[in-house]
């Protein structure tokens, strides 16, 4: 293999990041020649393999077991490293995620490669990898190369377009268990919380309607108009951290450096001054629309389209004209 893949899955289900980190493996592969792998621990979990078959593996390394389960560290890193020392790819990527940075870093340190965390875009110079990751809140983009023989990167959301799958793509599922003692592992996972049903996540939102301080007058009502807007166009709901510190709303919604960095194709900021620290987490939005009642706002320096005005008016307004035209 030239390429492995870490294919991050939860419950049976791959992260959508997952298939863009492939989908972009799979045209490297295609320029480096040799074998795309892609690997997938859990329980249960064939399904996620013969998925990864359809977006583009051309083997995919199924390690199932109960003690596999749930995601911990040790057991899943001895999978990766296992797979590395047997199949000697140059390159291993994961998805940006929180476990799989983890995971990563993990992997990275044990084999001693060298690791670019969070990249943004992937090409191969000289037949290597150069992965290209935002850095000092996103205002520098750095371009990484890697001396040693085996390159680590993980790839932020989004950064890619997801493969165009094919079920009837041909591809091996080799099947295995665990590397690694499956006792005595040192975390133990007692049980899992899950966020209400329905909601898109943030990271792989399409649109995101956020609201900020700008709420103050009534936080309730303003998130609530924003999560109407955000309900009527099928999208996430986000927040300045300015908001999530006054209690209006979750931390589960922060964008930002300490919150979510996101990267949908629209982001509508409501009521959002504009911040270094927010913009970390939405500046590579497509399409930015901020709603400010103040014109001088650095939030207006970055948006694409801009409403000076009250989002109290014009989130309702715009909510009434989309659900007007998407019926
Ligand atoms: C280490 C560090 C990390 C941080 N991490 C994050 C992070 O992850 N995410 C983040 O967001 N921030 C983060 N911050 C905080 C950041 O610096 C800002 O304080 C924060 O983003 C401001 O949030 P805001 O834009 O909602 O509030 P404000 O800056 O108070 O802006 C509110 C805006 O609402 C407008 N407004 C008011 N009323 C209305 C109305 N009725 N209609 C329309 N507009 C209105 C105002 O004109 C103003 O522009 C961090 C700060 C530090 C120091």
């Amino acid at each position: 293999m030239s390429i492995l893949v870490y294919i991050e899955q939860f419950d049976g289900k791959a992260a959508p990041v997952s298939w863009e980190v492939l989908g972009k493996a799979r045209t490297l592969v295609d320029q480096l020649g040799g074998k795309l792998a892609a690997v997938v621990i859990g329980a249960g979990v064939e399904g996620v393999a013969k998925e990864a078959v359809s977006y583009g593996a051309d083997v995919v390394h199924l390690v199932e077991d109960p003690s596999l389960a749930a995601f911990r560290i040790d057991p899943y890193a001895a999978v990766v490293e296992d797979l590395v020392k047997t199949h000697s790819p140059k390159i291993v990527l994961f998805p940006a995620t929180a476990r799989s940075r983890d995971l990563s870093a993990v992997v990275a340190c044990d084999l001693d490669a060298g690791l670019a965390a969070d990249c943004s875009d992937l090409s191969l110079v000289d037949g290597g990898l150069a992965a290209v990751r935002p850095v000092f809140s996103g205002n520098l983009l750095t371009t990484v190369r890697f001396n040693g023989p085996l390159a680590v990167a993980s790839v932020r959301a989004r950064s890619f377009p997801t493969p165009e799958a094919n079920p009837g793509r041909a591809g091996e599922i080799v099947k295995s268990g665990p590397v690694a003692p499956t006792t005595g592992i040192r975390e133990e996972i007692k049980s899992f919380e899950a966020t209400a049903t329905g909601e898109v996540s943030l990271t792989d939102a399409k649109i995101i309607v956020s609201g900020g301080r700008g709420v103050a007058k009534d936080p309730e009502l303003g998130f609530k108009l924003i999560k109407e807007l955000t309900d009527t166009l099928g999208g996430a709901m986000g927040a300045s951290r300015a908001a999530v510190d006054a209690g209006y709303i979750a931390y589960k919604h922060q964008v930002g450096q300490t919150g979510k960095v996101v990267r949908p194709d629209l982001y509508i900021a409501a009521g959002i001054s504009g911040a270094i620290q927010h913009l970390a987490g939405m500046g590579n939005a497509k399409i930015i629309v901020a709603i400010n009642k103040d014109a001088e706002a650095p939030i207006f320096s970055v948006a694409n389209y801009g409403v000076v005005g009250d989002l109290y008016e014009v989130v309702p307004a715009l909510n009434a004209e989309f659900k007007k035209r998407l019926g």
